[in-house]
């Protein structure tokens, strides 16, 4: 009633009516240089929140009409929107541990890797554990795996390991390789290669995929307090970063359980998409449990198992259907058994569970395209709990061009990593041959195929940078701006589908495309803020972009100075 008095007695003095908090909106950003991924709206310069939702799209002027007297106005002061940034492949404790252990990124020899080795051996107890990661020996000049006798002259004593960037593949020092018990004589594991010294037969130290656990299970395991840590760096980065969501590939219930404890205690705002690896036993008690979809605000959603079918290009345990260019003794290795596979995906496909598979080499794609259409054809859609499953192949990274049309026919998403193709393209080439590299890291193809991509860093694999991301998809060139020859530079994509490889299609990637993903009406409060405008500026320049403001439920969870 004194409301409408109000409102009448400005109307009668010709004054501007007060929106009244009612219908006013909590946050408004204005001047912005939106770009919505929404084609009925593209560009916009305002955007108004209520709670955790977008309620307003559009410009400045029509944006004021929502601001009242509680409302917050935030000038962004020309910067350029996006939709919140998503990562369809990470590694969230591999982030953080990287922070915590010893990071060998950017190591450009053996000497300088030796050196960072023994300064940390020079601060470990006696017998205590050295580990770390991110060594990349394609890096080095000259490009050599480093081996157990490298690493004995720097850490006699303390037992080491250290991973390759990618993961599947560790080099571990004789104290290390005897408390795993690994001798000549040891066969190697299922999945896996103990890489012997080719005149001696002894192990030179280097492990590649599974047979890394039989060092990796001798180490003390990690505290849960360390676990913790872990986390809460991983998120504090990925948020800094302006990542709105991660899409966690693997892991077990363990940090499912974590997820949830600190989400509880509020210090998670990061959108996490959870998975946890298969077959085996969590992947089996997600099947019994089911789904979790949209927890904690729509922030945890835990519906998805991942396989992994083979190893990595660098260290040669990608499966490959002909050998390798440059060692005709091997075409790699499948890391899963076909017989322990199925009945885990038709399971998966009855019960909405969603599957998504490492694969490298075109013989693991084949594979594993293969497994997933005889699972489709064994549980029709009227069986299943979910009828379009959006199951993924996690990489699809070198796929024979036969193959790709199968993945738009068969309703399967790649979840592929630009920065791959950038670090990769230095020893691709020498790895496959030339003719082979048609149909690898084919992003083009795909999209044109009728798949849409869903982008991703695989850090700590990658740097984990969507900067670098972005630039890579764009660009197709490493850092430096070189690119070699026969790299496909028509492979490329465009910065509008670049944008969606980060926003809309991880979106929908994890059935969530009408949740989040844009910049829409009705849809969560997610944006990346961003220092400059990626959408028109020059490639290199994309690679000095800062965020500037990170938005993940209408809550400002970072602002950079
Ligand atoms: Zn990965």
């Amino acid at each position: 009633m004194r409301l409408t008095l109000i409102v009448v007695v400005a109307l009668l003095l010709g004054l501007v009516v007060p929106v009244p908090q009612s219908s006013a909106a909590d946050i408004v950003f204005k001047n912005g240089n939106v770009y919505t991924v929404d084609p009925k709206t593209p560009r916009a310069q305002a955007i108004a929140v209520t709670k955790d939702r977008i309620v307003f799209v559009g410009s400045n002027a029509d944006a004021q009409k929502l601001v009242g007297p509680k409302t917050r106005v935030v000038d962004l002061k020309g910067n350029t929107v996006l939709p919140g940034f998503a990562d369809a492949h990470q590694h969230l404790s591999g982030v953080g541990f990287r922070e915590m252990n010893l990071n060998l990124e950017g190591t450009t020899s053996l000497e300088d890797f030796l050196a960072k080795v023994k300064a940390r051996v020079a601060q470990a107890k006696p017998g205590e554990w050295v580990t770390g990661r991110g060594w990349i020996e394609t890096h080095w000049k000259p490009p050599v795996f480093p081996t157990r006798w490298d690493l004995d002259k720097v850490a006699p004593n303390n037992p080491v390991i250290l991973g390759r960037a990618d993961g599947h593949g560790s080099v571990a020092n004789s104290a290390a390789l005897n408390l795993g018990g690994i001798n000549k004589n040891t066969p190697n594991p299922f999945g896996g290669e103990i890489s012997k010294d080719k005149q001696s037969g002894e192990p030179n130290g280097m492990l590649l995929d599974s047979a890394q656990g039989l060092v990796r299970r001798r180490i003390p395991p990690t505290s849960p307090a360390d676990a913790e840590r872990a986390v809460v760096l991983g998120v504090k980065r990925n948020i800094e970063l302006g990542w709105t969501q991660i899409q966690d590939a693997g892991g077990s219930y363990n940090e499912v359980e974590l997820f949830r404890k600190l989400y509880g205690e509020g210090k998670i705002k990061l959108r996490i998409y959870k998975a946890v690896h298969g077959p085996g036993p969590s992947a089996t008690r997600l099947l019994n449990e089911g789904a979790t979809i949209g927890a904690f605000d729509n922030r945890f959603t835990f519906r998805t198992i991942k396989v992994v079918s083979d190893g990595a290009l660098g260290s040669r345990g990608a499966a490959l259907l002909d050998p390798y260019s440059d060692a005709s003794d091997t075409s790699g290795f499948l890391t899963v058994k076909a017989e322990e596979l199925r009945p885990m995906l038709v399971d998966a496909l009855r019960k909405g569970i969603q599957v998504e598979t490492h694969a490298i080499g075109d013989r693991a794609n084949r594979f594993i395209l293969d497994e997933y259409e005889a699972a489709f054809k064994a549980v029709p859609a009227s069986e299943r709990k979910v009828a379009d499953p959006r199951w993924r192949v996690e990489h699809a990274q070198i796929v024979n061009p036969a193959d790709i049309p199968r993945f738009a026919k068969l309703g399967i998403i790649p979840s592929m990593q630009p920065s791959h193709a950038i670090g990769d393209l230095h020893f691709a080439p020498s790895r496959l041959g030339v003719p082979r590299l048609d149909g690898s890291y084919a992003w083009e193809t795909f999209i044109k195929s009728g798949v849409v991509i869903a982008g991703g860093s695989d850090a700590p694999v990658e740097r984990g940078e969507p900067m670098i991301e972005f630039y890579a998809a764009v660009a197709r060139k490493d850092q430096k701006g070189f690119s070699g020859e026969g790299w496909h530079p028509e492979e490329a994509v465009s910065r509008d589908d670049a944008l969606k490889m980060f926003t809309l299609w991880p979106a929908y990637a994890a059935f969530e495309e009408k949740l989040r993903g844009s910049i829409e009406v009705g849809k969560l409060a997610d944006f990346t803020i961003l220092s400059a405008d990626i959408m028109t500026i020059p490639a290199p320049e994309i690679l000095k972009t800062r965020c500037t403001m990170t938005v993940i439920n209408g809550e400002i969870v970072y602002e950079g100075s």
